[in-house]
């Protein structure tokens, strides 16, 4: 399995689509003869624009906003409002590469084990309630303080991300106003097996505002959203296709 079909918990669900995933995922797609780097590379070659023919990809992402009585860094400051439009921020980041998050629900919750302090990287899957896990959905868990602005952990089959509402980002030119909407759009950026680009502008540098994806990230990520069975599809009027 590829590392990013082992972040995105594809596993099997992708076999039963893909008969050869890697071929689409791996690095060896360049050097490969299979028919199906022939189809990447006119992809690849399409340019910067979305054809209009091409579908949009749904994402649905159920949305977790944290609540500890004991501990104030859980805490998430945010209501489901400011969530929502963080969401929308984040889909205003991504909006032309075709794909758009859908907040399936938004739910405020206690945390399941809280410490006097943020633990560090994966004791953060501690704090994931056992019974709101959505499995056909990015979960997304807004806290108030941890190491970092955001991070994406593997969880199961699939990968979580943990956000925190104290988000801060170093200014570049041209970069977006609201840094939770550029951290959740880079944690997602990740979700859909993007790697760091460290160039300031772009969406997948490390802590800046830059929001800029490139024509092989968007294919990337519109690849890799269209192996897996959750991630819905609409027309390109937006009209979502309910049958085919
Ligand atoms: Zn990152």
């Amino acid at each position: 399995m590829t590392p990013v079909q082992t972040l995105l918990g594809l596993g099997s669900q992708v076999n039963r689509v893909h008969p050869r995933p890697n071929l689409l995922l791996g690095h060896s797609i360049w050097s490969t003869k299979d028919l199906l780097m022939g189809l990447l590379v006119l992809l690849l070659q399409s340019g910067g624009q979305l054809k209009a023919s091409e579908p949009v990809f749904l994402v649905p992402l159920r949305v977790h906003l944290l609540s500890s009585e004991t501990s104030d860094w859980a805490r998430c400051r945010l209501s489901p409002g400011q969530a929502s439009a963080m969401v929308t921020g984040a889909n205003q980041i991504w909006a032309s590469s075709g794909i758009r998050f859908e907040v399936e629900r938004t739910l405020q919750e206690p945390a399941r084990e809280a410490g006097p302090r943020p633990p560090s990287k994966r004791g953060l899957l501690e704090l994931i309630p056992r019974s709101s896990f959505l499995d056909s959905a990015f979960n997304i868990y807004v806290l108030h303080e941890m190491e970092g602005n955001g991070i994406i952990l593997p969880h199961g089959r699939l990968p979580v991300v943990f956000i925190k509402d104290s988000a801060r980002l170093r200014t570049v030119p041209e970069g977006v106003s609201n840094p939770l909407a550029r951290v959740l759009a880079h944690e997602l950026g990740h979700a859909l097996g993007l790697s760091h680009r460290q160039n300031v502008y772009n969406l997948m540098a490390s802590g800046t505002t830059g929001a800029s994806l490139n024509q092989q990230e968007t294919d990337t990520a519109r690849i890799n959203a269209s192996t897996v069975l959750w991630i819905g599809r609409a027309g390109p009027e937006g009209d979502e296709e309910t049958s085919q």
